[in-house]
Order: structure tokens, then C-alpha cells, then sequence
């Protein structure tokens, strides 16, 4: 995420950060955004982050520190059937099945786009429904075809979400190694054989959808 901050044309206007749940592949970067967001650029702040985050939960202390809440001006928790509004966004949130249990599959909506984002979790037709009419999905899927991990989702099951959701694009990110390892070109093809949405294997600072509002895309 820092990494990106060097690349966006304009840092300056990021206004709030979003993050699923607490492991530090996820939440390491918060703090410094923050930082970055409120002593740097002058924005007051919105955070949008699950308990474990803010408040710690089970063994896993919170990764967002007191100081750092209490710089942004909106501190916001993710939970199952969570909705709220930012500027011209609606932010909706479900509980997924991951090893930080609080764990926020997410929807960012606008009034032109709905974009779903199936982040770390078990596969569960369960977690399905919440994604109905999105025109975009983003999938974490850290394990190639037939090499599942448990509290992952895993390549074989990217046809049974995208099949039932149908979204016009999907991106497929946070690939672990046995994923980079992998033939992915290979990984793709299979994938584009068995739905309709177009496939995306995301890249380092890849733009999406580039310098077009999502409307256009
Ligand atoms: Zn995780």
C-alpha cells in the first residue's frame, strides 16, 4: 500500500484507508497511511477497518494503535451487515471465513458501479449472496488449481464465484508462491474456459481502471 502512495499522481488526495482484517499483509500499512493522510497532506482522515484492527480480538493484538485512530476524524468498524457512506461511495461489509474471524469480505458501490472484493477466506457458497449484481469482482486467491490451503480461497473455486455472481471483469490478486510458481498463464487460460467474465491477473501498480472513472469502464 506505501508503495503505491509513490506512485498515484496525486497523494495527496487519499482521504481514508480500508482494510479486511488484521494480518500484517493486510493492515501493516494502515499506521502510515494515516500518518501520511493527516500530518502530511492535511486531510482529516477516514478509517474503515474490522475489530481485530481497532480493538484486537482473540489473541491477535489491534493493529491500528489509539494514537493512530484518534488522528483520523471517522474511525469506522467493519462487521457482518455493516454499510456506510463516504463521499460518493457506499461501503457494505460481510464476515468471511479466515483465521482473523472478523475477517470483512467487502462491496464498494457507487451509483454506477458495485465492485465486490472476496478477500482472505474459506470458499462457501454461503458468502455468495452479498456479491449479487456486482460489476466487478476482485478475488484473493492465493493458491493455484487443486493446491488449497485451509482459510484460503483456492484457483478451482474462482469458476463456482464467478459463475454465480457473473460480474463483467474479474481481477485475481494476493497470489502466494505456489501461485507465482505456477504456470499463470496457464491458471488464466483455464479460468477464461470456464465463465464469461473477462480475467484479470493483477500486477504490481496496476491501475484500474486507469485513469477512467470506474462509470466508463
Ligand atoms: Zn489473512
Amino acid at each position: 500500500m506505501i508503495y503505491s502512495q509513490e506512485e498515484l499522481e496525486a497523494p495527496e488526495d487519499t482521504e481514508a484507508v480500508i482494510t479486511s482484517h488484521a494480518h500484517p499483509d493486510h493492515s501493516n500499512d494502515v499506521q502510515p497511511i494515516i500518518e501520511m493522510i493527516t500530518h502530511c497532506h492535511d486531510h482529516p482522515g477516514a478509517v474503515f477497518a474490522n475489530e481485530t484492527c481497532l480493538s484486537g480480538y482473540s489473541d491477535v493484538e489491534k493493529a491500528i494503535s489509539s494514537y493512530h485512530q484518534n488522528l483520523c476524524s471517522r474511525v469506522e468498524r467493519l462487521e457482518e451487515g455493516s454499510e456506510y457512506e463516504f463521499k460518493d461511495l457506499t461501503i457494505k461489509s460481510q464476515q468471511m471465513f479466515h483465521a482473523d474471524p472478523k475477517t470483512q469480505g467487502l462491496i464498494l458501490e457507487t451509483d454506477d458501479k458495485k465492485v465486490g472484493f472476496w478477500t482472505d477466506t474459506e470458499y462457501s457458497e454461503e458468502l455468495l449472496e452479498f456479491y449479487e449484481g456486482c460489476d466487478i469482482m476482485i478475488l484473493y486467491i492465493s493458491r493455484p488449481r487443486d493446491k488449497p490451503v485451509s482459510g484460503h480461497t483456492c484457483m478451482s473455486k474462482a469458476p463456482d464465484i464467478l459463475e454465480e455472481i457473473d460480474p463483467n471483469t474479474a481481477i485475481i490478486t494476493h497470489f502466494g508462491y505456489a501461485f507465482l510458481e505456477s504456470d499463470m498463464g496457464e491458471q488464466k487460460e483455464w479460468l477464461d474456459e470456464q465463465v464469461d467474465s473477462k480475467i484479470i491477473l493483477a500486477e504490481d501498480d496496476m491501475e484500474f481502471p486507469g485513469n477512467r472513472t470506474l462509470g466508463d469502464f
